[in-house]
């Protein structure tokens, strides 16, 4: 039997790779740190190319279940809540072929890894950590750490789904200029439990605040029991690194009182209990994801801040071309990869342009903030829609 291609990491990329390899014919032995598969965060928007691809993996009975189909997105105006734009998301499944949809990440995260599991071609090993490795004689041989030690696995392709802070990733690229670094830009996550939101933020429906410095996107999960809630403000100080910080609601918005938002989003950030601190981090852009037989895929390629919640769409749209790259038959490994890299390198280096951009336009102030808003009501929620074609077709 030939060697399997090894995939680190199983989050949201890593299994949706090994899902699209397997189904093109190929060994997969996927190895994951963590010593249980588990999303940390909340909620997580699918947009409509992500939401095709999962689709094409045979997922959909059992993502619909646990999908939550929000009716529309307000922008808001975070000062005073005024609606500057409602998208109505209605038509997504006529206009883009799939729906706008939002999972509570652990329930995205199961479906994946039943159906993983149960593939016959796919072998998943946790408390496994992928060190170094040499890629040589057509063959890449992998240290891998374990409870029980290091053990050394020979694997006929490695991918890199390791993340932002790529193991992978650090022993293609080992320099200094690579490191991840801050972006200026600090989240904090939280759920909230329905009931505690007023009945206007209850409805399915996500919603956009902006302020000058910071906004906040909330949608609802799970039914609508809960509400997840993000708020990301620029600061130049990063706090912890990438410590797990928590706050309380009250604490938290004490510090928006600067940013001056809405009672009703003040109320909203009050109502969480425990508020996670997520420092943003970005790394510079790749001219290349993949060498010989060992590639790259999802944030270990191409970190990007979440403002355009794309961040595990170009994962999963990744995994898609990966395995597509796959379904040649008797296709070489390193050819494999850089079809799939070719394919994918230019458009997911525009969405991480893209989202930067969006993070700045969120978070104008002044007279800057106003032209936003007079642009953003002449546009109209359509507009503000379609504008984002080149991204969900
Ligand atoms: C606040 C916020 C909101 C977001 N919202 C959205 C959204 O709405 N929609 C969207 O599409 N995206 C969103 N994103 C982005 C999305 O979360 C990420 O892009 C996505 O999770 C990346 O998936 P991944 O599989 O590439 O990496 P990860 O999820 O980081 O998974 C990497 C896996 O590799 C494992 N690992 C690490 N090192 C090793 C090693 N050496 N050996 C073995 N295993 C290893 C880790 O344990 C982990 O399981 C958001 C991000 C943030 C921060």
């Amino acid at each position: 039997m030939s060697a399997p291609i090894v995939i680190a990491g199983a989050g949201i990329g890593g299994l949706s790779a090994a899902l699209a390899v397997a189904r093109a014919g190929r060994r997969v032995l996927l190895v994951e740190r963590a010593a249980r598969i588990e999303e940390v965060g909340a909620g997580l928007q699918i947009a409509p190319n992500a939401g095709r691809i999962l689709a094409g993996l045979g997922l959909e009975a059992a993502l619909a279940p646990v999908a939550l189909q929000p009716q529309a997105i307000n922008v808001r105006r975070g000062r005073d809540g005024t609606v500057l734009a409602r998208l109505d998301l209605a038509g997504a499944r006529a206009r883009y072929g799939a729906p706008f949809r939002v999972y509570h990440r652990a329930d995205l995260q199961q479906v994946l890894l039943d159906a993983a599991s149960a593939h016959p071609a796919i072998e998943i090993r946790t408390g496994a950590r992928v060190g170094d490795f040499d890629d040589r004689d057509g063959m890449v041989r992998l240290r891998v750490h374990g409870e029980a030690g290091v053990e050394e696995i020979t694997a006929s392709g490695l991918v890199g789904a390791d993340g932002q802070r790529s193991a992978v990733r650090g022993h293609l690229l080992p320099t200094e200029r690579d490191a991840p670094f801050y972006s200026g830009l600090t989240a904090w996550r939280a759920l909230v439990p329905a009931e505690a939101a007023s009945a206007a933020l209850r409805a399915r429906e996500n919603n956009l605040w902006l302020l000058p410095g910071a906004h906040v996107v909330h949608y609802p999960l799970r039914d609508g029991a809960v509400i997840n809630v993000v708020v990301i403000v620029s600061t130049p100080r990063q706090g912890d690194g990438a410590a797990i910080l928590s706050l309380d609601g009250a604490t938290l918005a004490r510090t928006m009182e600067r940013y001056r938002p809405a009672p009703e989003l003040v109320a909203l950030i009050e109502a969480g209990a425990a508020w996670r601190h997520w420092p943003l981090f970005a790394r510079p852009p790749l001219k290349f994801w993949s060498r010989g037989a060992v590639t790259l895929l999802g944030d270990a390629a191409h970190p990007m801040v979440p403002f355009l919640a794309q961040g595990a769409a170009q994962a999963i749209e990744d995994a898609e071309a990966l395995g597509r790259a796959f379904l040649q038959l008797g296709v070489r490994i390193e050819t494999a990869f850089s079809t799939y890299e070719r394919s994918r390198l230019a458009r997911a280096a525009r969405v991480v342009r893209a989202s930067r951009r969006q993070g700045d336009y969120f978070h104008l102030g002044g007279l800057g903030a106003a032209g936003r808003d007079l642009a953003i009501r002449a546009l109209g929620g359509r507009g503000m829609l379609w504008r984002n074609d080149w991204l969900y077709r």
